[in-house]
C-alpha cells in the first residue's frame, strides 16, 4: 500500500525534513503551512494519516485537531501531534492526548518514518530500510 500523509507544519525546515524522510520510506506527503490550509486540504484529500504540528500561527493546534475530527473522511485517519519536547507543558500534553499519538521534536531521522508507519493499520510496501 501507499499511504498519504497530510503534513501540517509551519516551519519550512521541519516540513522539508519530514517530507524527505517520509517520501524516502514510500509515503506520499501533502504539505500544509497552517491549520486553515490543512483543514481545507483534508476535506478533499482523504489522507491516511495527519501529522499535526501543534504550535501553528493563527488557529492553534487545539482548534485544528477539533476541525479535523469533524471531517467525515478523516474519521479513521490517525492524527499524530508533533510536540516540541523542550516546550511541552500540561496544555500540550492534553492536546497530544486528544490526538491518536504524538511525536516529539526534534524528530529522530533514524526512526521517524518507522514511528509514523506504526500508526497505520497496514505495513508500507516498498519501504527503504
Ligand atoms: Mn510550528
Amino acid at each position: 500500500m501507499t499511504a498519504t500523509v497530510l503534513l501540517i507544519e509551519d516551519n519550512a525546515q521541519n516540513r522539508h525534513l519530514a517530507t524527505y524522510l517520509l517520501e524516502r520510506h514510500g509515503f506520499v506527503v501533502v504539505p500544509a503551512v497552517d491549520g486553515a490550509e490543512g483543514i481545507a486540504i483534508a476535506t478533499t484529500l482523504r489522507p491516511d494519516l495527519v501529522l499535526l504540528d501543534i504550535q501553528l500561527p493563527g488557529m492553534d493546534g487545539h482548534g485544528v485537531a477539533g476541525a479535523l475530527r469533524a471531517i467525515d473522511a478523516l474519521r479513521t485517519a490517525p492524527i499524530i501531534a508533533v510536540t516540541s519536547y523542550a516546550m511541552a507543558g500540561d496544555r500540550e500534553k492534553a492536546l497530544a492526548a486528544e490526538c491518536d499519538g504524538y511525536i516529539e521534536k526534534p524528530i529522530d531521522p533514524q526512526r521517524f518514518a518507522a514511528d509514523i508507519a506504526a500508526f497505520l493499520p497496514l505495513p508500507l510496501a516498498g519501504a527503504v530500510a
